[in-house]
């Protein structure tokens, strides 16, 4: 017997539906990408949600007038804007699918997912306009690129078949009934950033994008609500965001859009600006950020909470921002495959009471599930490993809002007895709480046993003179692998090997001891503005290790 309940396909079109009738007046405020006039004016663009909305039909409309139907492939290059949340909206909205192309990219890579994804429309900020006429001799399926400006900013361009934003919104009607259709159809497409082989397509659908967008704005997780000022720095070309302009949409939270600009003076400024409450990014950002503001000796006035994910949270970022900055950390942890949100550090009621050390250990950590993802760990056979906070093993998810396999069949089928395996070695504790201890490629294997390298990082940055640190294994003949530090110091800092390495004395086994520290002047990163242990390990490849242990 079935229940008696309206059938309603949980559809992205209904997400701004809602943000335009119960709260049409809420803000999106973006700073703009067209360089402002020398008063400073024109540098800030803002409107509403039912403004936005209206925009978003008429895009709509201009996309069908271009022949653009279900299915079709549309591209964007560029940053956290008002246009860029319109083409979510309207692409999604009709029934076609919105890949957010990561202009972080070398060219080629982006030419070959363009390709790869069959990508018909490709949208431009003029900030990548550069990169768009480079790889555009190569894409072999795109029949119009759009300039995302308006006409007195629209440039000269070698690209065929250019495309003024704004004329296709001056030149449309707003009336649309938004179609509806199944909430399984797919919605947008993000490339996994693809440290080995190419990048892969993770495709996702209007009803996963609901559920998360449902789930990820909960109290226990990014805790987004109608009272909110949220600042996306993650890029919507990254995992759309974490969901952001979804969940904002959703729940009616102003959404301030910080443009190309993500230094930390830009970020603090509109902080200060917008009275931002909420902002979410990856643990380099809000570095650049805390330094800025140490600095200058800076404050935060409206800022309660920050979300921190995409690679581990130092330990001593945490603490900065809650007991220098009274801003509370939420710590996080998902992936590309998994729309992304998987876990959310957040406290139980039996922690309040807690002294703070203990309260801080548990926020160290990657944190529970959501409601609708389940995790275990695994050994090498795919035997459960038990959840007692020591055990370490290969994480694997499932769950409504993680992928089943890649864009075209990529890499064959990655699920194991129907669970996706994430790459991560985790322990569970008892309460729930996942911590990552590596990535499986990244732990570094020393006599048969696993040293985590994310814990030696850590430490490392946790020392005053460090600004930044990674961990990665050195080929050892009696050992396998040992790890060695490689850091970059504050400026005008003289700390040495010898002090750094004492500083780990007491805090680890004495056989996790790094074997070596290399200062360095900066550290590679990915697309993703993650370390890349990939270019590290490559840039350490002929590195032998002093004197053997
Ligand atoms: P890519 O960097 O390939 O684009 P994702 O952005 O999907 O991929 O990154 C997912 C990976 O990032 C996770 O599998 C995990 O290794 C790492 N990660 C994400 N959040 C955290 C976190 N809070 N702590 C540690 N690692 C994290």
């Amino acid at each position: 017997m079935q229940g008696l309940m309206i059938g309603a396909p949980l559809l992205i079109s209904d997400l701004i539906r809602h943000a335009d009738r119960h709260h049409g007046d809420a803000e999106i405020v973006s700073k703009r990408v067209e360089v402002p006039t020398k008063d400073g004016s024109g540098a800030i663009h803002r409107y509403t949600y039912r403004e936005a909305h209206a925009r978003s039909r008429r895009l709509a409309n201009a996309l069908k007038k271009l022949g653009v139907g279900a299915t079709d492939r549309i591209a964007t290059l560029a940053w956290n804007g008002y246009r860029h949340f319109e083409i979510y909206y309207a692409v999604a909205g009709l029934g076609a699918v919105i890949h957010t192309i990561n202009p972080r990219l070398f060219p080629d890579q982006v030419g070959y997912i363009a390709n790869h994804a069959e990508d018909r429309i490709v949208f431009v900020d003029l900030s990548f306009l550069p990169l768009a006429e480079k790889v555009a001799p190569a894409l072999k399926t795109v029949q119009h690129y759009v300039v995302m400006t308006d006409r007195a900013h629209m440039p000269q361009t070698s690209l065929p078949n250019a495309l003024c934003f704004e004329d296709l919104i001056e030149g449309s009607d707003d009336r649309l009934v938004w179609p509806e259709f199944d909430e399984k159809t797919a919605s947008c497409l993000c490339y996994t950033s693809g440290t080995t082989g190419n990048p892969k397509g993770v495709l996702y659908s209007h009803r996963s994008t609901i559920l998360h967008a449902y789930a990820a704005a909960l109290p226990d997780a990014l805790n987004v609500s109608a009272r909110d000022v949220v600042l996306p720095v993650v890029p919507m070309f990254h995992v759309n965001a974490w969901g952001l302009p979804y969940s904002c949409a959703l729940v009616g939270a102003k959404l301030v859009f910080p443009g190309q600009h993500l230094d930390g003076r830009s970020l603090h400024e509109l902080f200060e600006q917008e009275g931002v409450t909420m902002s979410a990014g990856v643990p380099t950002v809000w570095l650049g950020l805390l330094n800025y503001m140490k600095e200058h000796k800076l404050r935060f006035s409206s800022l309660k909470a920050v979300v921190i994910g995409g690679s581990a949270c130092p330990p001593a970022m945490i603490r900065s921002f809650q007991d220098e900055h009274g801003v509370q950390v939420i710590h996080a942890w998902g992936m590309t495959e998994m729309s992304p949100l998987g876990t959310v550090s957040t406290l139980k009621g039996k922690h309040l009471g807690a002294d703070k050390e203990a309260q801080y250990a548990v926020q160290n950590k990657q944190g529970r599930v959501l409601f609708g993802v389940d995790m275990k760990i695994v050994d090498s056979d795919g035997k459960e490993l038990p959840n007692d906070g020591k055990a370490f093993g290969d994480l694997h998810v499932k769950g409504p809002w993680i992928t089943t396999s890649y864009f075209k069949g990529e890499g064959g089928d990655p699920l194991r007895d129907g669970w996706f395996p994430t790459g991560d070695v985790a322990t569970i504790d008892p309460d729930g709480y996942m911590q990552i201890t590596d990535r499986s490629k990244d732990v570094i294997k020393s006599g048969g046993e696993w040293i985590s390298s994310i814990d030696l990082e850590n430490i490392a940055v946790a020392h005053p003179d460090i600004v930044e640190a990674a961990v990665i294994g050195i080929r050892h003949p009696k050992w396998d692998e040992r790890p060695i530090v490689v850091a970059v110091k504050k400026p005008g800092a003289g700390i040495t090997r010898e002090e750094l390495l004492k500083f780990y004395e007491g805090k680890i086994a004495k056989w996790w001891m790094p074997d070596d520290v290399a200062f360095v002047e900066q550290l590679p990163h990915t697309a993703t503005g993650k370390l890349s242990k990939l270019a590290l390990r490559g840039e350490f490849k002929d590195y032998r290790l002093p004197e053997s242990t």
